[in-house]
């Protein structure tokens, strides 16, 4: 019988998380950015990592990954075959799927280029309810990553890659940006009643130092802006009425540059 999955978030570094999904048992590792608050959970909820998942390769996002292998050797590190990195790794990319068996569930690789032109997504829908996204820094909270390899078009369509998966998919993204991220959201559509609504309620969730995330894919089709580049109120309030999707993605994911 499939034991439920359970997922925790570690918060790490300045605003990451480090995501552990895991069975009671068994445990999965999403870009561990620093080894010391993971081996210190698992530690305390007493679980054996077999795996290691890994989006790019941001120092933030792999800097773990020496030490959680030196004290685990028989963990298996799964990271972009498009990307290089200083540990030994299984490459994957889209369309492989990775069949973790402790966990008992299968993880399809999604390329999603744009924050880094290697950065890939897992995405797993087994058992069918329970659909899960760990998606880096390419969609955050009412947001998305910046631009540090990609193009915008490349950026654009990957979102719109992620914007395809069920509205009940939960995101998880590996930094705590959605307060700033719904502020400046508003600057673009500030009469999105979804997106007030999110606002006051983030707000509630971070004074209580509690993780805005996961989120779910059907907020954030009706809250980030850059999913939402087909809204008659963003392209009036950047002055580009008549413009594509992806001329409103350009310009702000540009503007949010300078925010
Ligand atoms: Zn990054």
């Amino acid at each position: 019988m499939q034991t439920a999955l359970h997922i925790i978030a570690i918060p790490a570094l300045k605003d990451n998380y480090i995501w552990l999904m895991h069975n009671g048992q068994h445990a999965t590792i999403i870009d561990p950015g620093d080894a010391v608050p993971v081996l210190d959970a698992l530690n305390r909820h007493r679980l054996t990592p077999d795996s290691i998942l890994i989006t790019h390769h941001h120092h933030d996002h792999i800097d773990g990954v020496h030490a959680l292998c030196a004290a685990y050797p028989n963990i298996r590190v799964y990271a972009s075959q498009h990307e290089h990195y200083p540990f030994s790794y299984i490459g994957v990319r889209e369309p492989d799927c990775i069949r973790l068996e402790s966990l008992q569930i299968n993880l399809a690789v999604i390329d999603l280029p744009g924050h880094t032109l290697g950065h890939i997504a897992f995405f797993a829908s087994t058992p069918p309810e329970q659909k899960i996204l760990f998606c880096g820094d390419t969609l955050f909270g009412a947001g998305c990553g910046r631009l540090f390899e990609g193009s915008a078009e490349q950026m654009f369509i990957s979102l719109q890659k992620l914007a395809a998966l069920p509205a009940e998919t939960l995101v998880y993204c590996t930094h705590e940006y959605t307060l700033q991220n719904i502020e400046f959201a508003l600057r673009l559509e500030p009469s999105n009643p979804m997106l007030i609504k999110r606002y006051h309620d983030t707000k509630q969730y971070r004074a209580q130092r509690l993780p805005s995330l996961p989120s779910h894919l059907g907020l954030e089709l009706k809250t980030n802006p850059f999913l939402r580049c087909h809204s008659e109120e963003i392209k009036s309030a950047i002055h580009l009425p008549d413009a594509s999707e992806l001329q409103v993605f350009t310009k702000i994911r540009e503007i949010k540059n300078h925010y």
